[in-house]
């Protein structure tokens, strides 16, 4: 059986001490839906066992039904919106996994991808351990239920001291839940509260929608327990220099949350300026490749001086193009998403703003909509640099030999996407936008560097665009 299979993209959500933890939760994923479209599920733990309800589709879909949450008992939950690419997404890998073990029941759920999985699976199943899934998650429950150590928290510190990668985690228990982000801190995690209630996510959106105070983040490194005590937090990990992850504020956090200390919104509307100013074009207009290329657009309009306009209308009701696993599926998703508004295009020089180009399928298609559309010009700008490495810490990006930019030139892609220009922001700008000083974010899928080695990169070969 293939075992590796990185969790990437995921969503992350817990409650501890409400007495409608489970439709809080329910609420709390609805908000997190764009970190996880794939497959959703809940575990909520009344005092004395744990119950699951768990599926493969969007969150409103798998709990659709009141009935469930009757099902769902008990004052703390813990939720998971998972996306994964083709291969494994099967129910058996649907999150949060529980298991029973010889200190009673636990469940866990995960954001992010460890770097070490296969190393450590093999050592285990050498040591008789079987495992059910084909996530790298499942290690995690393993070296904790085979841990030498006697409390709970030493033995999540013992797990979490043998893996290497990303994650943020959430632990529930019969009495307590525990969250946990690895001490780079890749992925974004908060800390809320509701009343009396502690409230764990990986966006800040989510507590925004059930009304929760933002108390924090949860610190790189750091390990939070929540019982009927109250909040105990420890760092008991190595420190490491931290290394949030850039492409966060490019594309996959919502532009409402606050996550590594500042507003995505804010963020990617610096990332338009800064793509203006180093970018310029004579145009008419400029306009956004909805959603994702929206506060970028207007950042990069007002410094420039253009109009902002909505040359192209989503169909709210579609997936993400990226979720569909086949080719020739996306190459039919942009359609069936985007369309062009004519008048506002006809006979104008049109800048288009999006965040990335990874295949450079998307770009391709709207180039070729918005002149369809009577566009006089189309010069595409992106608001991030070239992505030309993959992302081996929990985003979904596809093998070098996909990813258009670590082949191709920029003049390259301009001609295969059929641009009259391109221009990607620097680095230099991307970061300089980002601007919080000293902090050293990953921008692997950038530059190359990874802050955690991963088994060595093979040379990209060349993609064939024509
Ligand atoms: P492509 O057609 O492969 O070049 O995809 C580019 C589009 O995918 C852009 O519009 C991005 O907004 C979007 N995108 C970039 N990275 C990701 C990702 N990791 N998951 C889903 N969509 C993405």
């Amino acid at each position: 059986m293939k075992f590796y299979r990185p969790t990437e993209e995921c969503g992350i959500f817990g409650i501890f001490g409400h007495p409608e933890a489970a439709n809080l939760t329910y609420l709390g994923l609805y908000a997190l839906q764009h970190r996880g479209q794939e497959s959703c599920g809940i575990v909520s733990s009344d005092g004395r066992s744990l119950s699951a309800h768990k599926s493969m589709g969007l969150v409103a879909d798998v709990f659709g039904n009141q009935e469930i949450f009757r099902s769902l008992p008990g004052p703390a939950a813990i939720g998971h919106v998972r996306y994964s690419t083709t291969g494994d997404s099967v129910y058996k890998n649907v999150q949060p996994i529980m298991v029973d073990y010889s200190r009673g029941s636990i469940a866990v759920a995960h954001n992010g991808n460890l770097v070490n999985a296969q190393i450590i699976k093999d050592e285990l199943e050498a040591w008789g351990s079987i495992f059910q899934t084909t996530m790298d998650t499942e290690i995690i429950i393993h070296l904790l239920a085979t841990s030498k150590q006697n409390s709970l928290e030493d033995r999540i510190v013992d797990a979490l001291s043998r893996v290497k990668g990303a994650y943020c985690l959430l632990f529930l228990t019969e009495t307590r839940m525990v969250a946990a982000r690895d001490p780079h801190g890749f992925r974004p995690l908060c800390l809320g509260k509701l009343g009396d209630s502690w409230v764990v996510a990986s966006e800040s959106c989510a507590l925004d929608l059930i009304e929760a105070e933002f108390i924090r983040e949860i610190e790189p490194g750091e390990i939070v327990v929540i019982d009927k005590n109250g909040l105990t937090s420890l760092s008991p990990l190595k420190k490491v220099e931290p290394a949030p992850c850039i492409f966060e504020f490019v594309y996959f956090a919502r532009p409402d949350s606050y996550i590594f200390g500042q507003n995505v919104y804010e963020v990617r509307k610096e990332f338009g300026r800064q793509l203006a100013r180093e970018h310029h074009v004579e145009a008419d207009i400029v306009i956004p490749v909805p959603d994702s290329g929206v506060p970028a657009a207007l950042g990069y309009a007002q410094e420039a001086g253009l109009p902002f306009e909505l040359g192209l209308i989503r169909n709210h009701y579609v997936g993400r193009t990226f979720i569909e696993p086949q080719q020739s599926i996306r190459h039919f998703g942009v359609k069936i998403k985007l369309n062009p508004v004519r008048d506002i295009l006809k006979d104008k020089r049109v800048v288009v703003i999006d965040d990335s180009i990874v295949r450079g399928t998307t770009s391709r298609k709207i180039v070729k909509m918005v002149r369809n559309a009577g566009a006089k010009e189309v010069h595409v700008r992106i608001s991030s640099p070239p992505t030309s490495y993959p992302c081996y810490y929990g985003i979904d990006t596809p093998t070098r030999k996909e990813l258009i930019s670590s082949s191709h030139t920029i003049e390259e892609i301009r001609k295969y996407i059929t641009a009259d220009s391109l221009g990607y922001l620097s680095e230099e700008g991307l970061l300089q936008s980002v601007g919080t000083g000293s902090t050293p974010y990953c921008k692997a899928c950038f530059s190359g560097s990874y802050p955690i080695k991963f088994p060595k990169l093979a040379a990209a070969p060349q993609l064939d665009l024509f």
